[in-house]
């Protein structure tokens, strides 16, 4: 992963003429950064925030989550990239947003919420191969860009925004679990997260639980056969950084009801 310098996001930006805010669907004010949605206001520019992942919790969930942004003064929409659903009518509001043609887009999100895969979706068939190459449908000779449908372009490089706020934050923003400094007190945190807006969640996505964060870490290790070779003890920090992946893969059924931000 890497993440860009606000310094780059700016130039980033700049390049752009329309600017869509990839968020979570299942965490979206975790997962938005108003500093970047003041930066491309300051330059004049639209913001289009696009509610990603939206397969992971129920329709009326991201229509009210749409409402609550639209009531913000940002166009929103809500998407569920990987299965390219959603992604026409972004392609419409990215058309809205602005007239001026071809219209540039610059993809910009926290790690994690699917900047790739929107681009890869809005591009359709050419979205296939993941560089431009001379002579593909993908290729255009403005450099930096790659044509999509229409009068799309979007800059090759989607602006990273660098995970910010405490740990838990950093890692609903999706910080890698192996550059935390303490998994497993961020998984416990994660744990009681996430069974805060859905109790049931682990036994759904585990098929048990323990009904506390360092039993369950202890018995998932145990169940996976993860043990220290010294002391047979369970890999309790194998187990942490499993469930981190598994939030990220969104094997883990839960969301924040519309509106509510955690902090
Ligand atoms: P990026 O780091 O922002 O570029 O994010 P990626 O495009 O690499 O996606 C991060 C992870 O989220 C990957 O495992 C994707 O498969 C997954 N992902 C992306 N879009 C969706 C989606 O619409 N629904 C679900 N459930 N997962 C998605």
């Amino acid at each position: 992963m890497i993440t860009l310098s606000w310094g780059s996001l700016a130039a980033l930006i700049r390049r752009a003429d329309v600017v869509v805010e990839t968020v979570d669907a299942r965490v979206p004010l975790n997962t938005r950064s108003r500093r970047l949605e003041r930066l491309v206001e300051t330059m004049g520019k639209p913001v289009i925030i696009a509610l990603n992942k939206a397969d992971l919790v129920p329709r009326e969930v991201a229509e009210e989550w749409t409402r609550i942004f639209r009531g913000e003064g940002y166009e929103a929409v809500y998407l569920a990239a990987r299965e390219h659903k959603g992604t026409r009518v972004l392609r419409k509001k990215i058309n809205r947003a602005t007239d001026v043609r071809p219209v540039v887009v610059a993809v910009v999100g926290y790690p994690k919420t699917g900047k790739s895969t929107v681009i890869n979706a809005l591009r359709g068939r050419a979205g296939a191969s993941t560089s431009p190459v001379p002579g593909s449908p993908g290729f255009t000779k403005r450099p930096g860009l790659y044509r999509g449908p229409g009068q799309i372009y979007f800059l090759d490089t989607p602006g990273v925004i660098p995970p910010d706020g405490n740990p838990l934050e950093k890692t609903l923003r999706g910080a890698p679990p192996e550059k935390l400094k303490d998994p497993v007190g961020v998984a416990a945190e994660l744990y009681k997260f996430i069974k805060k807006y859905n109790p049931e969640a682990f036994e759904e996505a585990y098929g048990f639980d323990t009904g506390e964060p360092y039993s369950f870490l202890e018995e998932l290790a145990r169940r996976r056969g993860w043990f220290y070779k010294s002391d047979h003890e369970p890999l309790v920090e194998e187990a942490a950084k499993a469930l981190l992946y598994d939030y990220h893969k969104g094997k883990i059924p839960f969301y924040v009801p519309p509106g509510e931000y955690w902090r």
